[in-house]
């Protein structure tokens, strides 16, 4: 039967999309890649991802579950074509349980929503990262994100305690628990944490929250040196303190918020914010002097300190403005997610943040190095003239040669953002020991292989031609 007839009959004829425009909007996420879709659609109801995955499991169409296409790395590229799954029709919060302390949501629910709702009752979900504003709970339980605070709070990994999830034959399962404690075989929700959209739809989450904070202090401290903002966070989480965040920005990154939004933040080659929260006043206090005195130990010197959630916010406000920042770096340049997340140990912060400047320096391409330090999370954009080929060449190189350092000193290709297309040649190599096993789960699960198809340990070995880029590039 016709592909577009078949999904009528299941979504109506509103809910089907194929229109060359919107085709091209659900072609790319916030990566490099680009790829057509056949077909979009919005499911409202479990029956309806049920009724396709069935159709798409006996036709062998790629099926791509879709939260806000926020994913850095390729994640809802379809790279097959196929059909999208727009889950942002399945947004609604169906419990909030505080005498229980978990939400049952559907998983198109989007983050700030979810903390918007849970707010009135004094509660918050953590883990959000900084896209929270548009990220989707089934995005993030895709990516198993994490953000600002998951140095203090912990991972998407760590809330969710069970779901429920259409398998790649349109079987309905209902995993985990609504309790803290499970101890009944598999966790198999937990293998779905991370799976970016490869095993199963999730359609429905069950997520612990936590209560909101009474005090919040945000402070900012400045280092001549990088190696000194290395040290502090070594010495901080060594310590034992315990902030709430802990985010490094580098001299570019500074360049960056300043020029493009006019901050005028100190130019000084490395920032820290640091944040402690709690219960009693007395115990966040506690925790900033201590960490205050760690900064002042190592050279650092704090410009800023406040409770005040207006004053937090203007501390706040280079980092915040980062992002945006980075694309405006240049006339003419982009900011391309490429080896952007990884982690490293805490006492390699520094040194893999000069490594980075050096490999982009040899390579002729501008790399950053800021991010949620306290997790042990680098972030890194790489800015080129991206129609340029002999860039992207460069890019290449640097991407390597960032992620071989990476291997060398321990550390891992993703701690936030996830693998997808951008980063699987990397994480393959230094993972191999894995692949046959997560194969083997993937063949279990989904034995089409129809869910998003070709990503993780079946991506290309080269991301750069795996699918044609976003950008046009001058031959
Ligand atoms: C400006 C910016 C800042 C960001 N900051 C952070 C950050 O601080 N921390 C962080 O971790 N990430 C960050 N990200 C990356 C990204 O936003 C997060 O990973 C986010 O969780 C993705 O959510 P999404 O709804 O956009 O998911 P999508 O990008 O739509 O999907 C992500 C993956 O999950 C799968 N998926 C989505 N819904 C389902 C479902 N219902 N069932 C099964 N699989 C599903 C998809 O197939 C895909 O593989 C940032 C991105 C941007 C653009």
């Amino acid at each position: 039967m016709d592909i577009k007839k078949a999904l009528i009959g299941i979504f109506g004829k509103e809910n089907v999309r194929d229109e060359p425009a919107e085709l091209y909007v659900y072609s790319a996420d916030a990566s490099v890649h680009q790829s057509l879709p056949n077909i979009i659609v919005r499911p409202e109801t479990v029956e309806q991802i049920q009724k396709v995955m069935e159709y798409a499991n006996n036709e062998l169409i790629p099926v791509v579950a879709r939260g806000a296409g926020s994913g850095m790395s390729g994640h809802v590229v379809p790279i097959d074509g196929g059909i999208v799954l727009d889950m942002k029709g399945m947004n609604h919060i169906l419990e909030i349980r505080c005498e229980d302390m978990y939400c049952r949501v559907e998983s198109g629910v989007v983050d700030d929503d979810l903390n918007r709702a849970l707010k009135p009752y004094g509660m918050v979900y953590p883990p959000s990262p900084a896209s929270s504003r548009i990220a989707t709970i089934g995005g993030e339980i895709g990516n198993n994100a994490s953000g600002i605070r998951s140095v203090k709070y912990g991972a998407t990994r760590d809330y969710v305690l069970g779901m429920k999830a259409v398998l790649a034959n349109g079987d309905v399962v209902n995993l985990g628990a609504k309790t803290r404690v499970e101890a009944a075989g598999y966790q198999i929700h937990r293998l779905i944490v991370g799976s970016e959209g490869t095993l199963a739809i999730i359609v429905e989450a069950t997520m612990k929250f936590i209560p909101l904070p009474k005090f919040r202090c945000l402070g900012m401290a400045i280092f001549e040196k990088l190696e000194d903002a290395g040290d502090t966070i070594a010495d901080i989480i060594g310590s034992g303190s315990e902030p709430s965040m802990l985010e490094l920005m580098d001299d570019i990154a500074i360049k960056a918020v300043n020029t493009a939004s006019k901050l005028g933040l100190p130019e000084v080659e490395a920032i820290l914010l640091f944040e402690a929260d709690g219960k009693v006043k007395e115990a966040v206090d506690y925790e900033m002097q201590g960490m205050k005195a760690i900064f002042e130990k190592h050279n650092g010197k704090v410009t800023d300190m406040s409770y005040d959630a207006k004053e937090r916010t203007k501390i706040y406000a280079g980092r915040k403005k980062l992002f945006p920042s980075l694309s405006r770096y240049k006339e003419g340049f982009a900011c391309t997610s490429l080896a952007d997340d990884m982690a490293v140990p805490y006492s390699k912060m520094a040194e893999c943040a000069r490594k980075i400047h050096e490999i982009a320096k040899k390579n002729g391409v501008i790399m950053t190095a800021y991010g949620h330090c306290g997790s042990g999370v680098m972030h890194t954009k790489i800015l080129m003239d991206p129609t340029r080929k002999e860039q992207w060449e460069a890019a290449k190189r640097a991407v390597e040669e960032v992620y071989d350092y990476v291997d060398s000193v321990g550390g891992i290709t993703s701690g936030e953002h996830g693998i997808a297309l951008s980063k699987a040649p990397s994480w393959k190599k230094a993972r191999k020991d894995l692949l046959p096993v997560m194969s083997k789960i993937k063949r279990a699960l989904d034995p089409n292989n129809i869910l998003n198809p070709h990503k993780l340990m079946d991506a290309p070995d080269d991301w750069l031609t795996a699918t044609p880029l976003r950008y046009k590039v001058k031959v």
